[in-house]
This record gives structure tokens, sequence and C-alpha cells, in this order.
């Protein structure tokens, strides 16, 4: 019945369509990415200037729309609120409201049924779209469907960026690799005709807030070249192949706009490692999508004038391919700001507010380690908004400090900002690490040591070179690499007799290295030139044959434990003589980190080198 077909499957389409049209506003009623999310006083305050256009209120979340852009460039905004009158003030300033119910008869059925029916629609579109898509355009709606998709790319460059370097601050080492890129895309004709090597991919790496967006913008500002800006989120779609065709799509505009930068923000969403965090149904899509990002990139030619900056706060989950040579393989660190650093980032954000005479920058950075670029923006604001509320003629002082208070308070719970106690403990045992390097003769030099908080996690940043650079290391280096690891541990031993949890990672790693030596490297002499510790393979589990893991019996097992310990136990006891030795080295090193945060090698206090082992 070949009449019969079309007529079942229009009114499908078009639930699909109508079903997937609801979806998406209800996406759009939410928080998107021009949302930033602002303190309840400072809307109060946006409230009372009338700065608010409308408002929507569900449960206790308000969303809502300014007739001014926030500092960082978005006009919409949330806020939880605090109990209040909020309808009164609302009325009183004439802001158009409404509210969303959480929980309605209607609302609990359509939420019972509204997802099954939006997994089929989408289920039903998704197996249309990879049948079309594959062979070309594919059937009408399909063919429809991916133009949709790919005229949503359809990036509007951003021209005349009107950042520069001036206004990023604090991260110097971040703009002078930068200013190579920003001479070249000035000049890419010069940089071509001598050969020179440009990097195509740079990726900016660190934490939240830190100025990585800010930075990328002020590359194109400086070098007035075209800015396509993009989120790895934005690629990554249910529809297969929707993705990659945005890829080619950008990478197609952009070269029409040579020269030029594409940056792509949260560049993890996209590059996740291929295989890892299996998430159901996208995977097939994600791969393609970055397998395009990738081809891309290799598929430039030496000529063409476009730099790709991308930015992560999370490099360790970015597909190695990644990071390959001709894609993203410089990558520069943009860090928390030092004290330095804070003062001149202040600088540029408090220079717009009326401040009072007894304002002292150098006072507010010593206020506020640890704390972001975003971080001190906000802090400007937060500022103001106190002294308005004073009705202050200019911010002073006590506004600041009242300011940091509350922004401490959010970020403590983020554990981001150490109390004065914990600050001590970690400038010995950083100070531990340090001193026991340099003590034993042929270590690494030491280049930087910091006690500004790192919020990436336990990543350690990757940035250093990595021991795995090494083919070949020697049963003293181990022995040496131990006991820097142990450092940290022995300092705080040496400190007082209390230790704290903040060696657990460097006892991990010296655990590796001393389980290393005696299971695979043959290098404790009790146990003897056995390799205990054999890798089981898969392909033979696969083959379904029993693999025997450990091949030895109680006895060995118990000394291996005893030996694995004994290695950990000399390397803390080495590391702890060094340090009584250098008590006075130990606590000047320790006082100075606390005054300056971070300390280059030539500023450590030399301590009496020891004799190799
Ligand atoms: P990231 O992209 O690293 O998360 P952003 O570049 O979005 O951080 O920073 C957000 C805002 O914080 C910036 O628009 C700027 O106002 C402020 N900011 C962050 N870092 C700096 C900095 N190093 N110097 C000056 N302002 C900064
Ligand atoms: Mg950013
Ligand atoms: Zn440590």
């Amino acid at each position: 019945m070949p009449a019969a077909k079309p007529q079942n499957k229009l009114p499908l389409w078009l639930i699909t369509v109508a079903l997937i049209g609801a979806g998406v506003a209800a996406l759009m009623t939410n928080q998107g990415p021009g949302t930033t999310a602002i303190p309840y006083s400072q809307f109060e305050q946006l409230l009372n200037d009338g700065k608010v256009t409308n408002v929507v209120v569900a449960g206790d979340t308000i969303s809502g729309t300014l007739s001014q852009k926030l500092p960082d460039g978005n006009d919409h905004f949330t806020t939880v609120q605090v109990p209040g009158d909020l309808a009164g003030a609302l009325e009183k300033h004439h802001v158009q409201f409404s509210a969303v119910t959480g929980s309605s008869a209607i609302g609990t059925l359509l939420s019972w049924v509204l997802p099954p029916l939006l997994f089929v629609g989408i289920w039903l579109l998704a197996s249309r779209a990879m049948g079309g898509g594959r062979g070309g355009m594919g059937g009408g709606f399909g063919g429809g469907l991916l133009s949709i998709g790919r005229s949503r790319a359809k990036l509007v460059a951003e021209t005349d960026v009107p950042v520069t370097f001036a206004d990023v601050a604090g991260v110097d080492e971040a703009k002078d690799e930068l200013h190579e890129i920003v001479d070249f895309l000035k000049k890419p004709d010069e940089f071509t005709r001598l050969g020179a090597h440009i990097p195509r991919g740079i990726l900016l790496v660190g934490p939240p807030g830190t100025g990585k967006t800010l930075l990328a913008r002020a590359v194109a500002g400086e070098a007035g070249v075209p800015f396509f800006a993009t989120n790895g989120a934005e690629f990554v779609e249910m529809f297969v192949g929707v993705g990659a065709a945005r890829v080619r799509d950008l990478f197609e505009q952009a070269r029409k706009a040579s020269p030029c930068i594409i940056f792509i923000d949260e560049l993890d969403a996209l590059g996740r490692a291929r295989g890892a965090g299996g998430q159901m149904g996208g995977q097939d899509e994600k791969e393609q999508t970055l397998n395009q990002l990738l081809a891309e990139m290799d598929g430039f030619d030496r000529s063409v004038a476009v730099v790709i900056l991308a930015a992560t706060n999370r490099p360790e989950i970015l597909d190695p391919a990644l990071m390959r040579a001709g894609r993203f393989d410089r990558q520069v660190l943009v860090d928390r700001p030092d004290k330095k650093g804070r003062v001149e980032i202040l600088r540029i954000h408090l220079k717009k507010l009326t401040l009072a005479n007894d304002v002292k920058l150098d006072e507010i950075a010593a206020l506020t380690p640890g704390f972001t670029g975003a971080d001190l923006a906000n802090l400007g604001n937060e500022a103001a908004v106190l002294a308005t509320r004073r009705g202050a003629v200019a911010i002073a002082m006590a506004d600041f400090v009242g300011a940091v208070e509350r922004i401490v308070a959010g970020l403590e719970k983020r554990s981001r900002i150490l109390i004065p106690r914990e600050r001590r403990t970690v400038a010995y045992h950083e100070m531990g690490h340090a001193l026991v390097a340099m003590a034993i003769p042929g270590t690494d030099p030491v280049q930087k040591v910091s006690i500004i908080p790192r919020g990436i996690g336990a990543l350690g940043y990757t940035m250093q070179r990595p021991t795995e650079d090494r083919f070949l290391m020697s049963r003293q280096e181990l022995e040496d690499k131990m006991a820097v690891l142990m450092g940290g541990r022995a300092a705080e031993m040496v400190l007082g007799d209390d230790v704290s949890t903040g060696a657990s990672d460097d006892l991990a790693k010296a655990t590796d290295i001393s389980r290393g030596m005696v299971l695979r490297f043959g290098m404790d002499a009790a146990l003897g030139p056995v390799a205990w510790d054999t890798e089981q393979g898969n392909f033979l589990q696969q083959q379904g044959m029993f693999w025997q893991r450990r091949h030895y019996s109680e006895q060995t097992a118990h000394d291996i434990d005893v030996a694995v310990r004994t290695h950990l136990d000399a390397a803390l006891e080495r590391a702890l003589e060094i340090l009584r030795g250098n008590r006075v080295a130990l606590d000047a090193g320790a006082e100075a980190l606390l005054a300056h945060e971070t300390l280059s090698g030539d500023d450590i206090p030399r301590p009496t080198p020891v004799k190799a082992l």
C-alpha cells in the first residue's frame, strides 16, 4: 500500500517538530551561555537603578533581561532570591514580571509524558538524519534538518575587537607567548617568506575566570583581525554529522577571512579523549566532529594565516591527538595572578570607579590571594554596591574589605582560599620540596615555587616537563625523586608534630615509584632481579583463558609490601635529614613564600648540598 505510507508519516513528523520546538523553548527560558549569575545584592542594585527590563521567577531562581550590559558583555542574568517583597519591588520599578511554577498537576503530568515522547521523536529524527546525511543530502526532510544545523553555524566574525593586551594583566608569560602570534597575524607574508614556523593551534590552559577568553580576544584586537568565537559544546549535537558540518563551515569561513582567529572555548566539551566517559548515543557524533576538527587543522597549508586558539580548564581529559604537532602543539598557561599581578588587574578594573583616598591597591591585593581576574572584577562591583548602600560619595577601603569577606565566603565553599594557618603549612610543604631538590646534586633545577592555590583539582599542571619523556632512569634518580616528593611531608614534620593531608598526591607518586623499583625494575636487593609484576594481556582474557594475576607466594607478597615500605621510609628519612640540617633556609624560604606567594629558583635560600647516595 504505497499510498498509506506518506499519510502515516506526516503527522508523526509534525509531532516531532512540535515537541522539539517545545524542548528548545524550554531550554531557552533556562540559563544559557549568554547569561551571567549575579549576587542578589547586585540584582537589587540594578533594580533600584531601573536597569531591569523584565523578570521570570521560577521557584527561588530569578532570571531576566537588563537594559544595560553587565561588565562581561551579557545582558541576561540569573540570581537566587533572598526572601523579601520581590513582587512589590518589581512593581515599584515597573518591571514586567511573570512566574513559572515548579509543580502543578499539568506540569507533573507533562513531566511524565513529555520525556518519552521527546525521546521517541528525537530517535526518529536521528535515525532519519543518519540515513540521509551519509549519502549527501538524503531525503527532503533530513536534508532540511541538516541545513538548519548548518545555517546556525553561520558565525559572524567579530571585527574591530575592542580589547587589547592592556586590558589583561597578571598573566605576563602568557602575553609574551601570544605576542608572537600577533606579529604573525599582522604580517603573515613576511613570516612565511622567511619560512618561520608559526604554531597553528594554541591551547590556553587555566582555571575559570583567569582571562583566557579575554586574552584570545586581545590577540584579535591587537592584530586587528576578525575573531570567530565558538564554544566546544556548540558542536556536540544529537544528530550525527551536524557537528562535523559545522566545523567544516567554520573553517571555510575562516579561510575566506584570513588572516583571522578561530577561538574554541571549552575545547574539552568537544575534544574529550575518544572512547572515554561513554555517554549514550552522542559518542559517534563527538568522534566524527573531533575527527573533522583534526582534519581541518591538518588541511591548512602554511600560507593560510588562520590561528586557532582554544581554551580549557581540563587539559588532562583532552584527546592526545589534539596535542600532536601541527595541531594544538603549544600550550600556554593562564594561571591565577600573584600579588603583583592582582595589583595590576585591580588597576584595570577600578579605573572606572570613584575611589576614596584611603583605598590602596596593594592592601587589597594582599587580602585576595587565590582570586582570579574575574573574582577581582567582581570585587570592584561588590565594593561599589556596598558603598552605594551606605550612600557614600566614593568607595572606601572598608567597602573593599567587606566585599572581600563576602566573596571569600563563597570561594571557601569551593575550597579555593586558604586560611592563614593553612597557608603557612603549604609554604613549608612547598619549600620542603624545593630545598630537598636543591640539596641533592643532579636533580632537575627548581624553577618556581608557589603557594597560589591551583584550582584545577589534582592536575598539578601538566606543563612541567613530565618524566615520561625520559626513556631511562637510574636507580639513583628514582631514589632522588622519591626524596623530593617526601620533602613536602618532611617539612611539615620539621615545622611541628602534626602533618596534613596535603601530601597525599606526593605519597601516591612516591609509592608508585617504589612499587616500580621493587616489582618491575628489579632494584630491590632482597627481592632480586625478578619482574614480579607481569602485565596481564587483554588478548588472553578475551580468548577465555584464565590468566593468574599474581604468580608468587603469600610470603613473597609480604616481602614486597615490606620492601616498598622500606624504600619509602628511607626517602622520607633522607628528606627529613636534609631539612633538619637546613632549618634556617627552610624558615627563611617559607617566610619569603608567605610574603611573595611565588619565588623563582634564584630567590630561594641555598641549602647545604648533600652527598649523592
Ligand atoms: P576565562 O575565559 O579564563 O574563564 P574570562 O576571560 O572570561 O576568563 O574572564 C572574565 C572576566 O574577568 C573578564 O572579562 C575580565 O573582566 C576579568 N578578568 C579575568 N582575567 C583577567 C585578567 N588577567 N586581567 C584583567 N581582567 C581579567
Ligand atoms: Mg572563558
Ligand atoms: Zn607536595
